[in-house]
Parts: C-alpha cells; sequence; structure tokens
C-alpha cells in the first residue's frame, strides 16, 4: 500500500514538474514522523526546498543569459579607488530600484579607469537578485541590429532586448560608425526610453558625441534621452593597469636596492 501511494506521488510530482520535493519528500516524511512535526510544517518545509532551488536555478539561467564576463564581479574590484561620491552612487544602484524607475547608468572615462568592470560588477549583483541584464558591446550590438535590419526583423530584436531590465552598453563611440549603425544605435536608444533601463561605458564625453551620431539634432535627441532619468558616474581615474604596473616596478626597484 505505501509503495502504491509512493509511486502515484511520484507520478504526480514529475507531471507537475516538482522535482526538489520529488527528492525529498520521503527523507522528509521520515524526520516528520520522528519528531512528531505537524502537516504543515511538513508541507512547508518540500515546498520552500522546492522553491529555493527554482530560485538558484533561474539565477543560473539569468547569468548564462546576460553574457556578462564572470570574473567582473564586486569582489574582484577595489572600490577603495573610487572617489567617495562615487562609492555611495553604487550602493544605491546595487538595491535595483534604479531599474524600477528606468533610470540609466553613464560611465564617463579614460581608457582602463574601470568603467567596464564596475558596470558589469553591478550588472552581476542585479542577477542575483533575479533581474534579466543583458552585456554586449556597442559594436557588436550594432552589428546584430543592422543584420536584423537587413532581414526586416529589427521589430523582433527591439523587443527581445526590451525584456530586460538592463541593456549594458560597452564602449558607445570606441569605433567610428557609418550612418546606418548610427542610425540603429538612435532607434534602439528611442526604444528603450522610459522603458527600460541602459547602462553604457564611453571613453568620449557628450562635448564629442557628434562623432557617434553624426548630425548635431541627432546628438541632441540622443543625450536627451539617456540623461532624462540618469546617474553619470565620472571615472576620472589613472588606469588600473597603469598603476598595477607602476606599482610592479616600485617593487622590483625596492628589492633591487
Ligand atoms: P575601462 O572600461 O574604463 O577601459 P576596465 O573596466 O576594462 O576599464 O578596466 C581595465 C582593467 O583594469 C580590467 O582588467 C579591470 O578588471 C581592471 N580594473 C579597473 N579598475 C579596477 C578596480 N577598481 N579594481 C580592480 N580591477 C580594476
Ligand atoms: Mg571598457
Amino acid at each position: 500500500m505505501k509503495q502504491k501511494i509512493g509511486l502515484e506521488l511520484t507520478d504526480c510530482l514529475k507531471e507537475l514538474h516538482l522535482p526538489t520535493v520529488r527528492e525529498c519528500y520521503k527523507e522528509q516524511a521520515d524526520l516528520a514522523r520522528r519528531e512528531s512535526l505537524s502537516y504543515e510544517r511538513y508541507l512547508l518545509e518540500l515546498m520552500e526546498r522546492e522553491r529555493e532551488v527554482r530560485r538558484q536555478n533561474r539565477i543560473i539561467r539569468l547569468l548564462r543569459e546576460s553574457k556578462l564576463p564572470l570574473e567582473k564581479t564586486l569582489s574582484t574590484f577595489d572600490r577603495k579607488r573610487l572617489p567617495r561620491k562615487i562609492d555611495a552612487q553604487i550602493n544605491v544602484l546595487l538595491d535595483g530600484s534604479f531599474l524600477d524607475r528606468t533610470e540609466n547608468v553613464l560611465a564617463f572615462g579614460n581608457p582602463g579607469s574601470g568603467k567596464t568592470h564596475l558596470l558589469c560588477a553591478i550588472g552581476y549583483e542585479l542577477v542575483q537578485q533575479g533581474r534579466r541584464v543583458l552585456f554586449k558591446s556597442c559594436n557588436l550590438l550594432v552589428q546584430e541590429m543592422l543584420i536584423a535590419k537587413r532581414d526586416l526583423k529589427l521589430p523582433r530584436l527591439l523587443k527581445q532586448l526590451a525584456r530586460y531590465d538592463a541593456l549594458i552598453i560597452d564602449d558607445i563611440g570606441y569605433v567610428q560608425q557609418n550612418r546606418a549603425e548610427m542610425e540603429v544605435l538612435f532607434t534602439l536608444l528611442a526604444d528603450r526610453y522610459e522603458r527600460g533601463s541602459v547602462m553604457l561605458t564611453s571613453n568620449l564625453p557628450f562635448s564629442q558625441w557628434e562623432k557617434i551620431f553624426k548630425d548635431p539634432m541627432t546628438t541632441a535627441a540622443a543625450i536627451d534621452r539617456l540623461v532624462h532619468h540618469s546617474i553619470i558616474l565620472e571615472l576620472n581615474l589613472q588606469s588600473y593597469r597603469l598603476e598595477e604596473s607602476k606599482k610592479q616596478k616600485e617593487k622590483i626597484n625596492i628589492m633591487q636596492t
């Protein structure tokens, strides 16, 4: 009789897609009998386990989907290098509420100042909270959009991108773009305006964005949309790599003297 119930229960749990309950229910039932737990407590224990495993799986899936470089997290980022004000801004960003307000995060600074690492690290933490994030270099994103446009699938791609809470566009303006490239980029920014957060990094200050968007009108329109609800991080720091290699040389010098 007990065996028959077990088989039927296993069937049910399979059909209902509750793999963790299926795995644990027997062992938990033995425990519940031994410790005279109530039915409710037993059920709660199983449901909590199922939920926990699902949450973990979701985060693994989101992380894979995000294409974030996994080595660029906060644990490998030296926040002490940052000015106090930016460090405080990061704390605010980490709670993720800027995504609900569809605010943008714009990180500026010279090459090597840590823009990409910082935005990736924030993205990683947001994924841990169950948020959908996508990391792309501006170049790759533009090329993908051009292909989609050629195949008359740009609206579909924009719809896919709209599903992400945050779109991290890395290195906007790094490569000189032609008109067609600039147009799709503008289409994307216009499409996301007040609908989803954009997090971007750029070596170019706004004053040089005409290099990206070619004519003054489009440039102003693009900047306007991005800045309207935004948090700007100015990372005017010395290159991390340069600083590290200097430290290394100093160490060698000390050792030699
Ligand atoms: P940017 O995007 O501004 O050009 P990156 O984020 O690519 O700069 O940083 C350059 C390199 O230095 C990367 O390998 C990055 O991991 C490292 N780096 C930059 N800032 C820091 C920091 N504060 N702590 C640890 N590593 C850093
Ligand atoms: Mg970068």
